[in-house]
């Protein structure tokens, strides 16, 4: 039987992300589990579950990955190359992936537990919201207000998230438990129940303010203290400001993602900070004082005669502070020599009695010109 591409296998397409692999790794693991095939299926569940994990094993390698993109099976099929290749692992892997995948739905630090009644109570998921900042704002810091969505407890319902006149029931599934009991194998596995989403009440007449839900969303204003030296992509966490928990679990999280708006001048590395500084040639080959930008304001530099395009100038501590780090980084000013335009006839007089001049002094003049010569002479000769 010819082997199946593993992008075809996880159901991705070719230019999948990591975390899209992953993804569809976990989904076919779940749907494929030994644990949750029984009987005639048991054995193609078992093919496709192997399937996957060879599948995944491969692509969430980048070295593998790349073999693979490039040589098909052969650039990582064990038996066609010896070592690096993946190696033949049979069912030792099995209790890896049900560790990670039942890690991810059981094990999340106290994500779940038992609430009063013995009712799971879940987490309330985390938020995250994305901020653009100047550079200027990224380099100072500022305190920032961002509107967030609340929730408060439905007026209509009281929080009950029953229509008036009407009440939850105990759910007949669970007995109000919240959980069942699911035999698998050797594995007796609670989960939480399907039938009331773990909150053992079921809901005939649910209110039509809130669907149910006891509770409806609003927006709140929240202070964000955004520290100085902060970077693109970076996050910050607000404890508590996430979505509310279930059954009286703990609130999520808030992220703020922090975006870097582009700046007119200025690009940021790191810590440290690049512009490019436009200077007339005449300048750049007689040298002098020019004037550069700095986020504290306007600098000046001393450029020295003969300065060549592209040069770069490092301002020591003129960059950003990091926000761990205990020195600014340092601001470079890189030299964009200008060729005049929009010349009058005496200009271009001028510039033509000074290339004469030049001529006459050869490749003195002119820092690149002898070995470029020599290169050019090489090539064509
Ligand atoms: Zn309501
Ligand atoms: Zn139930």
């Amino acid at each position: 039987m010819s082997k199946r591409d593993f992008y075809e296998v996880l159901g991705v397409p070719k230019n999948a992300s990591d975390e899209e692999i992953k993804k569809a790794y976990r989904k076919l693991a779940m749907k494929h589990h030994p644990d949750r095939n029984q009987g005639e299926a048991a054995k193609p569940a078992e093919e496709r579950f192997k399937e996957a994990k060879e599948a995944y094993e491969m692509l969430s390698d980048p070295q593998k990955r790349s073999a693979y993109d490039q040589y098909g099976h052969a650039g990582v099929d064990p038996n066609m190359r010896g070592p690096g290749g993946a190696g033949a692992e049979g069912f030792g892997g099995f209790a890896e992936a049900f560790g990670d995948i039942f890690g991810d739905m059981f094990g999340q630090g106290g994500a779940r537990g038992r609430g009063q009644g013995g009712r799971q109570v879940y987490r309330g998921s985390d938020l995250s919201y994305a901020m653009e900042v100047t550079l200027e704002e990224a380099a100072k810091g500022k305190d920032a207000q961002i509107r967030i969505p609340s929730w408060e407890s439905c007026e209509t319902c009281h929080g009950s998230g029953a229509k008036p006149g009407t009440s939850a029931k105990t759910c007949t599934t669970c007995a109000g438990a919240g959980t069942v009991q699911m035999r698998q194998g050797f594995f007796s596995v609670q989960q939480t129940c399907p039938h009331c989403r773990g909150t053992g009440k079921i809901i005939p007449e649910p209110c039509i303010t809130c669907h149910g839900q006891g509770k409806v969303k609003r927006q709140k204003t929240l202070e964000v203290k955004i520290p100085a030296g902060i970077d693109d992509g970076m996050r910050i966490r607000s404890t508590g400001n996430g979505e509310p928990g279930t059954n009286g679990g703990p609130p999520g999280d808030l992220y703020i993602e922090i975006r870097l708006k582009k700046h007119d001048i200025f690009e940021r590395d790191g810590d440290d900070l690049h512009c490019q500084v436009p200077v007339s040639f005449i300048t750049a080959a007689l040298g002098g004082e020019i004037e550069v930008p700095t986020l504290q304001g306007k600098a000046a530099i001393d450029i020295p005669e003969g300065t060549q395009a592209g040069k770069q100038f490092r301002l020591r501590g003129k960059g950003i502070k990091g926000v761990r780090a205990s020195y600014p980084g340092d601001l470079y000013c890189h030299i964009a020599v200008e060729t005049p335009v929009k010349l009058t006839e005496h200009q271009r007089k001028l510039l033509r009695e000074l290339e004469e001049s030049l001529k006459k002094g050869g490749a003195k003049h002119s820092p690149s010109g002898e070995s470029w010569t020599d290169r050019l002479k090489n090539l064509f000769s």
